[in-house]
């Protein structure tokens, strides 16, 4: 039996959950709470459910990651599938690809299975935001659910949660070494230029599936469904553009008023500007 907790002022038992994304702060987040980091073994929570809320969508990076980290906790993660997947939710939102305005993939692929697996019972939820971060990120706001974030408790930024990654043998995710910044659907709408021409690199099959949910229609300036802001996934291979995004490395987005193709899509966004906390990041 589960004890109660304080933090819903009722005798009921609470459960302990963490979504981990295949990505490196979550996964560090998981061995901070499983007790493994010397010094903070205070954060230890045994009870701990581990759970990781499957797109399909995913990289096959993340699926091998996610069992190493299962064999490092020893604990074992469930995997939560949406009802309905991500093609079923692209045609009930009219073609409409998910966008940091509209980002129905996380409500839908993420969220919902995740507050759907937990019913009503309260719950605290284990974010992996870090302690040298302030964004916001999507999270629920169901009554029964509160959430605690265990890296900013503990003061763990980027440089820590790397430290705890390396003394784990865990290490980075696999991904990060073609360039893939962090875990996610292949198609996420947060990469990068220089990401998606990595991804290209990589795995030229899933571009082009990523491809195939664009669509414009020239006469309807109100479909124009792409996963960049302003130009679809094709224009990333013209050859002048793709070497000027190879080229310019990892680099903080810049405004992109008044400036050409190549002068926008030559850069590299940092960690930080992505903001997903239940796909995260
Ligand atoms: S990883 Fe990206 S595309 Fe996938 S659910 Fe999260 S925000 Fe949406």
């Amino acid at each position: 039996m589960k004890p109660p907790d304080s933090n819903f002022g009722s005798d009921e038992p609470v459960r302990h959950v963490l979504n981990v994304s295949g990505g490196k702060d979550s996964s560090a987040m998981a061995l901070l709470m499983a007790g493994r980091i010397r010094g903070l073994e205070h954060f230890r929570q045994d009870d701990m459910e581990y759970l990781f809320c499957d797109t399909q969508k995913e990289l096959p990076e993340t699926y091998e990651y996610l069992a190493r980290l299962e064999a490092e906790l020893g604990s074992k993660i469930t995997y939560l599938n949406a009802k309905a997947g991500f093609d079923h939710w692209h045609k009930v939102f009219g073609g409409y690809l998910p966008s940091p305005q509209n980002r129905w993939c996380t409500k839908m692929l993420k969220l919902k299975p995740f507050e759907a697996h937990v019913g009503d019972d309260p719950v605290i939820s284990y974010v992996g935001l870090r302690a040298d971060e302030d964004r916001i990120g999507y999270i629920s706001t169901k009554p029964n659910i509160k959430t605690r974030y265990p890296l900013r408790e503990a003061g763990i930024d980027y440089r820590g949660v790397i430290r705890i990654l390396e003394d784990s043998g865990l290490g980075l995710p696999t991904f990060m070494k073609w360039g893939r910044t962090n875990s996610g659907c292949t198609f996420c709408f947060f990469q990068t230029p220089y990401e998606w021409v990595r991804l290209h690199d990589t795995y030229p099959e899933k571009f082009q599936e990523a491809m195939h949910y664009e669509s414009i229609d020239p006469n309807d300036p109100n479909k124009q469904f792409t996963w960049m802001e302003n130009a679809p996934l094709s224009s990333l291979l013209e050859p002048s553009v793709r070497q000027q995004i190879l080229a310019s490395g990892i680099k903080k987005k810049p405004s992109t008023a008044n400036k050409s193709l190549v002068a926008v899509f030559g850069h590299h966004t940092s960690d930080a500007d992505v903001a997903c906390l239940l796909c995260q990041k």
